[in-house]
């Protein structure tokens, strides 16, 4: 059988990243997209890629040109293209609701596009959210829950998981949703509310800083591994049928006590350092987001492992240990 290819959009991700070490481990031929921006600063921008950089192939492109996407489609014929690449911050999406619609809905549409015109045969997964659940009807959430999202980032993964339904239905393209529920690790981006608080753990720690400014802390995430969960998405694209599926570990915690244990990880009280500040409140919440992923279990074998306590403790320890070999956080 001749190799196998995949396509990594946002490959420079935290997802991306693990997914791309996932798939040359297994053999692949691994190319991602990444925006000119992450080409000209390497250092900064291809951060996570570094144990990895010598052996994937990098192509410029950005998910509002169709034109790139078009002519990478047609040039490289993957046999699976993972569409990771999103505007992903959802309290961001709320200040620039026009261009997370552009980059999340429009960007899903020119790959798809281009795989039914010059590619059809290869297998799409695309990075849906529990973000869609938003005032979820129901606890816990399965594959047939209705969607009601509740931010700008939330409504693009809707409508992108519809255009991906529709590509499947109407021209047979193999495309998958993976509807998965909170993922974290040491690669998170800092500005999501985890590796905010473990970052700035680690320079309380290191007597750096002294306070830590969050907003809500009522809110229960379902929060997993990433690395293990993007073993789920290459899953996905080796049933025989395509189909949605719920990614998740079926249990919930506070943000309040991830604070908690991420301080006392460190040795620290959490009461002695943060401060709470509403202007950090997103206009509309989502409360408790809590994943059914039987549906995973069942079909692909997939099961997480990495609980909530070792997942903080990861991160905390991570941060810690890069400011003491003098890397920045
Ligand atoms: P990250 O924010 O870490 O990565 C996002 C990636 O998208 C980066 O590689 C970024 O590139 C790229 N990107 C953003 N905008 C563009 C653009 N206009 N053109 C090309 N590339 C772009 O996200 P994660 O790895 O955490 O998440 C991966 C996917 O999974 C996302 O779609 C996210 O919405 C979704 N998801 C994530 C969850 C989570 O808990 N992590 C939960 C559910 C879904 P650059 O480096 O240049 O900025």
């Amino acid at each position: 059988m001749s190799k196998k290819s995949a396509l990594i959009t946002g490959i420079t991700g935290q997802d991306g990243s693990y997914l791309a070490e996932l798939l040359l481990s297994r053999g692949y031929e691994v190319h991602g997209m990444v925006r000119r921006v992450a080409l000209e600063a390497p250092e900064h921008r291809l951060q996570r890629l570094t144990p990895v950089l010598p052996r994937v192939t990098l192509h410029p492109g950005s998910l509002e040109s169709h034109a790139a996407i078009f002519s990478l489609i047609d040039k490289l014929k993957p046999t699976e293209c993972y569409h990771l690449a999103a505007q992903s911050f959802v309290s961001y999406s709320f200040e620039d609701a026009f261009s997370t619609f552009d980059t999340n809905i429009n960007g899903t549409l020119h790959l798809l596009s281009a795989i039914k015109d010059r590619s059809p045969q290869t297998k799409f997964y695309f990075a849906a959210t529990s973000e869609m659940f938003g005032k979820a009807t129901e606890t816990p959430q399965t594959e047939s829950t209705p969607f009601h999202p509740r931010s700008p980032y939330g409504i693009s993964k809707v409508t992108g998981f519809n255009v991906v339904r529709n590509f499947r239905e109407s021209y047979g393209i193999f495309a998958c949703s993976g509807i998965l529920f909170n993922h974290e690790s040491p690669r998170r981006g800092y500005e999501y509310v985890t590796r905010k608080i473990t970052s700035s753990v680690a320079r309380i720690k290191a007597g750096r800083e002294k306070t830590l400014t969050l907003g809500n802390l009522a809110p229960r995430r379902d929060w997993g591994f990433a690395r293990e969960y993007v073993e789920a998405m290459e899953l996905m694209l080796q049933q025989e049928e395509p189909d949605d599926y719920v990614i998740a570990t079926g249990e919930t915690h506070s943000v309040q006590e991830f604070v908690e244990m991420a301080f006392a990880r460190a040795g620290l009280d959490w009461r002695d350092h943060v401060v709470i500040d509403e202007k950090f409140y997103r206009p509309a919440e989502t409360f408790a987001l809590q994943g059914d992923s039987s549906k995973a279990r069942e079909k692909l074998g997939w099961t997480p492992n990495v609980r909530f306590k070792e997942l903080v403790a990861m991160m905390v320890d991570s941060d810690i240990a890069a400011l003491a070999e003098g890397r920045s956080l």
